[in-house]
C-alpha cells in the first residue's frame, strides 16, 4: 500500500478571559461535528511557523503571536484516490500563541465556527486524543506570558 507523509503546522492561541481565565481557540468543522486546533499542510518555502501563523490567521481570523513550540502529534488516515486506497501518515507541529488581534467572526468560510473556550472546557471539546494532550500541556505550562 503506498503511504504518503504530509506535514501540517498549527496554533493553540491563548488569552485572558473574565477574571484573568486561560481561553484558547477552538475549530468546527464538518458541520459542528467536530472541534479542533487550528492547522495546515505546510507550502513549499514556508516555516512552519509562518504556516502556523497564516491557518491561525485564515481559519480563525485572529492575529497571533508564537510563544515556543510545542510537542509535534503524529496520525495516520486513510483516503481513497483513483481508487485506491493511499495511506497518509502526518505530522502536526503546533505552537502555544498569544492573541495579538482580530475577531473569531473572521472566520474562513470553510469552518464552521471558531470559538474561545475556558481551557478545561476545550480539553473536554477536542475531538481528538492528540489534541486534547496538546491542550494539557499548554495548561499545565502556566503561568502563560499572555
Ligand atoms: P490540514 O488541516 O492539515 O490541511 P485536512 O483538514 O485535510 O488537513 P486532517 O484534519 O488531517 O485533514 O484530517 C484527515 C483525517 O485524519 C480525517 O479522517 C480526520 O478525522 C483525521 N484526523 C485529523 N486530526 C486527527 C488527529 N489529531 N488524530 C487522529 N486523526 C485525526
Amino acid at each position: 500500500m503506498t503511504t504518503r507523509f504530509q506535514l501540517s503546522a498549527g496554533g493553540v492561541v491563548c488569552r485572558r478571559g473574565v477574571g484573568g481565565q486561560l481561553e484558547v481557540v477552538l475549530i468546527a468543522t464538518q458541520g459542528g461535528e467536530r472541534w479542533s486546533l487550528p492547522k495546515g499542510l505546510v507550502e513549499k518555502g514556508e516555516s512552519l511557523e509562518e504556516t502556523a501563523l497564516r491557518e491561525v490567521r485564515e481559519e480563525t481570523g485572529l492575529e497571533a503571536e508564537i510563544v515556543e513550540r510545542l510537542e509535534p502529534i503524529e496520525y495516520w488516515y486513510w483516503w481513497e484516490e483513483d481508487g485506491r486506497k493511499v495511506r497518509y501518515h502526518k505530522k502536526v507541529y503546533y505552537f502555544l500563541m498569544c492573541w495579538r488581534g482580530g475577531d473569531t467572526a473572521e472566520h474562513d468560510f470553510e469552518v464552521e465556527e471558531a470559538r474561545w473556550f475556558p481551557i478545561d472546557e476545550a480539553i473536554q471539546r477536542a475531538s481528538y486524543r492528540s489534541e486534547r494532550q496538546i491542550l494539557q500541556q499548554v495548561r499545565e505550562r502556566e503561568p502563560l506570558p499572555c
